[in-house]
């Protein structure tokens, strides 16, 4: 069930802050090694459904094997509230970190597993 609503979010300091056109129902959890070690629940969206009002050019990236997602995270707080990728048609995508948007009652939602650690 669609469910999208536009949401803000960001970091833990207020370093970056964006607002993002959500569908809850689709988030997911990923079982790779740093979605793991990070506990992140992300919701995957086409860039343009994000709009950041600060601190877009203030993280820094982490990248690791193949490097083709781009883990940012604030260099203050040390949050990762969102990745930046392509998806199989290589449009730019933004995964937004569920657990860093505003009011958030994550025990309510019901997130997909996703096998990133196969890929
Ligand atoms: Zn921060």
């Amino acid at each position: 069930m669609a469910d999208t609503k536009r949401l803000s979010g960001g970091c833990h300091c207020g370093a970056v802050r964006f607002e993002a056109a959500v569908d809850l129902s689709q988030a997911i959890v990923c079982n790779c090694s740093i979605c793991m070690k990070r506990g992140a629940m992300w919701s995957f969206l086409p860039a343009a459904q994000v709009t950041f009002l600060k601190g877009e050019n203030a993280v820094h990236d982490y990248q690791f094997a193949a490097k083709k997602l781009h883990h940012m995270f604030c260099p203050n707080c040390g949050v990762g509230s969102f990745s930046r990728g392509r998806g199989p048609d290589g449009q730019e995508t933004i995964a937004v970190n569920v657990r860093c948007l505003d009011e958030i009652d994550v025990t309510a939602l019901k997130p997909m597993p996703f096998d990133g650690k196969s890929l």
